[in-house]
């Protein structure tokens, strides 16, 4: 037994998938179509997508904001724990990504519990706040541009509820965050985040070193 965590090669990776990934037609075919594009790297690992729709079944999540939808697959997923009158706000600015995403929505027979927001998300959680939604949301998944992280926790802090969870991808960022050398906005940015938040006294957290890491913050309160 190791002090950290193990590593994971391909094959182990192949194996730990075959043994524990429950994914449906439509999420695989999103997957696999989102694999051929050139900013596949974005996607989610279906691992992760399935760990995020345990959560939202653990903590009853009923209404989601998600932060950066891409092609859908995270929302896809997080839509299918949802009940029936659940909700998830799916905050994206590209509409041939999230173009795609509704098919696969509709597909899936989701679409009516996703909301997507076409416009920057700094203003949709703006509104969301100023509509007098805070505290209103379960759970929020934040996996946008990394420069607006800070923001982005700041306001889905104010919208959802003590003991509603956010998740914050990429905290990892492909290891560079360790790397000192690595002086990459993006990565400055993602640096700066994690001891934010590391320092937060209003969450509990675990960084969670699946993907490329994800952080866990549960709002305290309840
Ligand atoms: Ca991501």
């Amino acid at each position: 037994m190791g002090k950290h965590t193990l590593n994971i090669t391909d094959t182990l990776y192949d194996y730990l998938l075959s043994v524990s990934l429950h994914e449906t037609t439509v999420q695989r075919e999103l997957r696999m179509a989102t694999d051929e594009m050139k900013e596949a790297m974005m996607q989610i690992s279906p691992d992760q997508g399935q760990f995020m729709a345990l959560l939202v079944n653990l903590i009853n999540a009923e209404k989601i904001i998600e932060v950066g939808t891409f092609t859908g697959y995270s929302a896809l997923t997080m839509a299918q724990a949802l009940p029936e009158h659940g909700r998830l706000v799916a905050c994206d600015i590209n509409e041939q990504w999230t173009g795609i995403a509704q098919r696969y929505w509709q597909q899936a027979g989701v679409a009516h519990k996703i909301d997507l927001h076409l416009a920057p998300a700094r203003d949709t959680l703006t509104t969301l706040i100023k509509n007098g939604q805070q505290e209103a949301y379960d759970f929020a998944f934040i996996d946008a541009d990394k420069q607006n992280y800070k923001h982005y926790y700041e306001s889905c802090l104010q919208l959802i509820r003590p003991g509603g969870l956010i998740a914050i991808d990429n905290v990892l960022w492909g290891g560079s965050v360790a790397d000192t050398a690595d002086q990459q906005p993006d990565t400055i940015a993602i640096r700066e985040f994690n001891r934010f938040i590391n320092d937060d006294d209003r969450v509990e957290i675990s960084l969670v070193p699946i993907g490329d890491g994800l952080t866990l913050a549960r709002k305290k309160g309840a």
